[in-house]
């Protein structure tokens, strides 16, 4: 007897329709899965027997092959399990074989065969609705997130034997799981903290907004406990709002990673992300036998944050830079080679010399110069060659901690921020690559950031009299257009290139 139960499998963020051929013949019994499964795959026959039995079926005592098609793409999580299962009870007509070609089976069993949740369900549904297949059985944990996918029906299922029932005869009288999909992404727009929360600073605020506003990426520099962090994590709060396809890229890469919690249909506010310094780089841009999304593809269309930027290895800086650059990771192992989206925007944060108390006024810093220079010359280089803002942390001064008042609240901002944008978008119609105004090229800024004669003096002397470096130029130019565009001005005044060249502290103190 050979059955074929349909199932699906993932690759990157994308996801590929797998046959689960099953075979029987009556010689010694044993049981084998062809067809490259990883150990995950093999593990599941122990799985898959208990759970069978403890569903109250009979496991055959025969000769069982399975084969997992296509046979040349890598396979791997415990995803299969419930189709074999189902395959094998086909097989042995303990299970409907004739509505099999109509539905999609997924899902780990337990061994006492209830169906627990797997990774990259989204990837998988949006995948089989392509196919045209006409359903889908998911464990129930994955549900909300597979019916994400208009025009596909979705069976949220809790065990083998609800899945073999379903087959038998539920499907005729099941109605599949329906989202209001508009409405779970309009209500899912919460952020959990505020601007109006941080009491001053209101220096770093603005900067802040302005990074928001050109998508520039930001590096603070504080002495300890001046609220670098908690200015960082409200910074997804003052972006734009996800559009609905950005939610649904985010929501893949959180899917196949396995960090989506269960009964989450959908990441609907920006991902603000922040991986230790002891972080690997493979932890930090994805990698393993098997490449899983790193901290970057987590961070995708939203913040990666980096505190104590320095204390990072040096090798694992390196390798964000092109990510950077391109938006997106490609991780290449012998066999295969995976790109995962990571367009995200950077924050770091560092102290201002080791001890941390540098710029700080009520506290002396016990660091040599030479011991300073190190310190600095420890992020200088390419990546700092990515990051358009720097802006000082003062210590918060007494008076503005014990100030009742209130800071403006996220809202206010990210709708300054939005229209910002806006303007960005349009100016930029037609232009490949080009969305907000820190994707300018050279080339780019020649052609939208013009100034004035004025201007020109005013950049030429804080260059030569600030000492700043050469390719601060290009940087500052494209600050004080995204600044312009705050203002809603067309052209690029000398207010808006002066605030501009202040984000520019590190340059001073590298060179
Ligand atoms: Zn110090």
């Amino acid at each position: 007897m050979v059955s074929k139960v349909l199932s699906c499998a993932t690759y990157g963020v994308n996801a590929f329709l797998v046959e689960v051929e099953t075979h029987l013949e009556r010689q010694i019994p044993g049981f084998s899965i062809v067809g490259l499964p990883d150990n995950a795959v093999r593990e599941s026959r122990e799985r898959i027997l208990a759970a069978v039995r403890n569903c109250g079926f009979e496991f055959p005592l025969r000769k069982i092959t399975v084969n997992l098609a296509p046979a040349d793409i890598r396979k791997e999580g415990s995803s299969f399990d419930l189709p074999m299962a189902v395959g094998i009870l086909a097989a042995t007509n303990q299970a409907e074989l004739d509505v099999l070609p109509d539905f999609v089976l997924v899902g780990e069993l337990a061994l006492d065969g209830t169906l627990r949740p797997i990774h990259g369900t989204l990837p998988m549904a949006m995948e089989m609705k392509r196919l045209g297949i006409k359903g889908m059985v998911v464990p129930r944990e994955n549900g909300k997130e597979a019916a994400m996918v208009a025009g596909l029906d979705v069976y949220p299922l809790s065990s083998l034997k609800e899945a073999v029932e379903f087959l038998n005869a539920d499907h005729a009288r099941l109605a599949p799981l329906r989202v209001d999909v508009a409405s779970l992404f309009a209500q899912d727009h919460h952020y959990f903290a505020d601007f109006a929360d941080v009491k001053g600073q209101e220096n770093v605020k603005r900067a802040l907004e302005v990074a928001a506003a050109g998508a520039h990426n930001i590096t603070m520099i504080g002495p300890p406990g001046s609220g670098k962090t908690m200015l960082a994590k409200r910074l997804p709060s003052i972006l734009p709002p996800l559009t609905f396809d950005e939610a649904l890229e985010t929501t893949k890469i959180h899917s196949v990673a396995g960090i989506l919690p269960p009964d989450t249909a959908l990441v609907a506010t920006r991902p603000f992300r922040s991986p230790h310094h002891t972080i690997s780089d493979a932890a930090l841009v994805g990698g393993g036998t098997v490449p899983r999304p790193g901290e970057i593809s987590l961070s995708h269309h939203g913040v990666l944050f980096l505190d104590e930027l320095p204390e990072f290895a040096r090798n694992v800086l390196e390798v964000l830079r092109q990510p950077l650059e391109d938006g997106a990771v490609t991780i290449s192992r012998s066999r295969l080679s995976v790109t995962y989206p990571a367009n995200f925007m950077l924050v770091c944060a560092m102290n201002p010399c080791p001890c941390g108390h540098y710029t700080d006024p009520n506290k002396d810093c016990t660091c040599g110069a030479a011991v300073i220079q190190k310190y600095m010359a420890k992020i200088s280089g390419p990546l700092m060659d990515r990051i358009d803002l720097h802006i000082e942390v003062p210590a918060v001064k007494y008076r503005e901690l014990a100030s009742k008042e209130n800071g403006e609240h996220s809202s206010a901002i990210r709708e300054r921020v939005t229209v910002a944008r806006h303007i960005q978008a349009e100016r930029f119609t037609g232009k490949k690559g080009l969305y907000a105004n820190a994707d300018m090229q050279s080339r780019d800024i020649r052609e939208f950031c013009t100034i004035d004669g004025t201007g020109e003096e005013l950049l030429r002397m804080a260059i030569t009299r600030l000492g700043l470096s050469a390719r601060a130029y290009d940087r500052i130019l494209k600050v004080a257009r995204t600044i312009a565009d705050l203002a809603g001005s067309q052209s690029i005044q000398p207010e808006h290139l002066s605030e501009a060249i202040q984000y520019r502290s590190l340059d001073r103190s590298l060179t």
